[in-house]
């Protein structure tokens, strides 16, 4: 007879995923997202104790920022790239918002998130989101805020749809990115002289910060900025 602890057990394990994202080992009960050796190994960038750091670089002369941090370094062939596949394209948005809690209890104690007013996700354009379902930067800033307390405001806004970032060398990325984003008659009217964090998934080139962070300043001049992604695909 199945019983109905068994029942709940497997619709649960149809609801999550019960295997490591990173490296396939079955999770015991209390792991929800990934084990807990992949979870100690993850290669954490420690930008947010870093003053000038690879990521803050990116930025340096183009726009006034004042902290970057990204929680680990991703790349294509590591096993932790899974964990930005699964958030992006399998469905898996609370993944996003559990490694950004994970995140933002770490950085705490470095007072990365001290002083800033306002959490504003880097925006999907309608048809992406309409197709995907769900916007990841918007769950990672959540999570941020889980910790930290302080509100997600969605006061930037997708000018265009992107076309695929990926076939494009650096240079055509930054020129590509440049004006897509603009900030909301709410993100005008109530950020004169506030701090506010952008977040998104990964940071690359830097792009879609900059351009966010550019809508951002040329709008309210009295703006701070400060940046944070999940990832940080290896800066050189
Ligand atoms: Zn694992």
């Amino acid at each position: 007879m199945i019983s109905i602890k068994r029942l709940l057990q497997d619709a649960a394990s149809i609801v999550m995923p019960r295997n490591c994202p990173v490296c396939g080992k079955p999770l015991d009960s209390d792991e929800r997202f990934m084990c807990r050796k992949c979870h100690m190994q993850l290669p954490v960038t420690h930008f947010h104790e870093i003053d000038f750091n690879l990521m803050e670089q990116l930025f340096a002369g183009k726009v006034p920022i004042e902290r970057t941090a990204a929680y680990f370094y991703y790349e294509k062939s590591s096993p932790y790239a899974s964990l930005l596949h699964d958030l992006k394209y399998r469905n898996q948005p609370q993944l996003g918002r559990w490694l950004a809690r994970q995140a933002a209890t770490l950085m705490q104690p470095s007072g990365l998130w001290d002083g800033i007013d306002v959490i504003i996700p880097v925006p999907l354009h309608i048809t992406k989101l309409a197709k995907r379902g769900y916007n990841q930067s918007q769950h990672i800033a959540q999570g941020i805020a889980d910790v930290t307390g302080t509100p997600v405001k969605l006061w930037l806004k997708a000018r265009q749809a992107h076309s695929s970032q990926t076939q494009k060398d650096k240079f055509e990325r930054m020129q590509s990115a440049q004006g897509l984003y603009l900030p909301t008659r709410q993100a005008t009217a109530q950020l004169q002289g506030k701090h506010v964090l952008i977040v998104d998934d990964v940071v690359t080139t830097g792009a879609t910060l900059l351009s966010c962070a550019q809508a951002l300043h040329d709008a309210i001049p009295s703006i701070k900025i400060s940046l944070f992604t999940l990832a940080a695909a290896r800066l050189e």
